[in-house]
């Protein structure tokens, strides 16, 4: 199984720094080492210049977020067939910024990632518990939910190399505070079990990525951790120089 070293632009760049953010991390990174893939979720106006960007290179192009319908009257919203036909090939669900600001449930996340996995996409399953949840010992609670109705009407003829659960605690996001090595190896352990109620003997083919303030200096630690297959970057996947760095740790 390959890492996926993945960054999240969230609401940031213009098409021109999108261009040669990539330009220069396609650059960075080759030749990219064998046990690795690179990805980038950049928002919806840049997809097509990323796409043009990347041509060539071996990053992968992904959306944000997706409807769970081919096309209709759905206003704001965008399909995962539009997101193919701007280069895309993998998308983001259930974002604890889109599950906590936009206001979606675990249903609905699970409604988007059985469909996009349907249309074609690779799906990365964000989950995570907040603070209060963690300090409430819900932990295992929570990523139990979040997991089983991710993944509910994900047919079982989907190949699970196609999906990644990032597990990504919310307090750790965008907060400088790295959940530590004890707390990250407990979680994707739990998560991996967890996954055996899905995939069975095949649960260990998905990938479980960590997300939660990932810097260049704690990349290497992180994906040496056991059940850690890769990592889900925010604010430092914004530089070329700091990603790559991250994605060659
Ligand atoms: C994220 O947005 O998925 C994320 C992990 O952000 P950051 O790395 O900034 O914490």
């Amino acid at each position: 199984m390959k890492l996926l070293m993945a960054a999240n632009w969230k609401m940031y760049k213009n098409q021109e720094s999108a261009r040669a953010t990539l330009v220069e991390l396609a650059t960075r990174i080759a030749p990219l080492p064998q046990d690795r893939e690179v990805a980038v979720f950049a928002p919806f106006t840049l997809l097509p210049a990323c796409a043009a960007a990347v041509q060539g290179s071996p990053i992968r192009l992904g959306g944000q977020n997706c409807y769970p319908e081919s096309e209709g009257a759905f206003t704001g919203e965008i399909s995962p067939g539009m997101l193919q036909d701007a280069g895309c090939t993998l998308v983001l669900t259930g974002h604890s910024e889109r599950r906590a600001i936009l206001g979606e449930s675990d249903e609905f996340v699970g409604q988007k990632t059985a469909f996009a996995l349907q249309l074609g996409l690779d799906v990365v399953l964000c989950i995570g518990e907040t603070l209060a949840q963690r300090e409430a010992g819900k932990l295992e609670e929570v990523l139990a939910r979040q997991l089983a109705a991710g993944l509910a009407d994900v047919p079982a003829s989907v190949p699970p190399q196609r999906i990644s659960i990032a597990y990504e605690p919310v307090w750790a996001i965008g907060t400088g505070k790295v959940a530590g090595p004890v707390e990250i190896v407990a979680a994707h352990t739990a998560v991996r079990h967890m996954l055996h109620n899905n995939f069975k003997e095949n649960a260990s083919q998905v990938r479980i990525v960590y997300g939660g303030s990932v810097k260049p200096d704690n990349a290497k630690e992180i994906i040496a951790l056991d059940n850690v297959n890769g990592v889900l970057v925010g604010g430092a996947s914004l530089q070329a120089e700091s990603f790559s760095r991250i994605a060659l740790a």
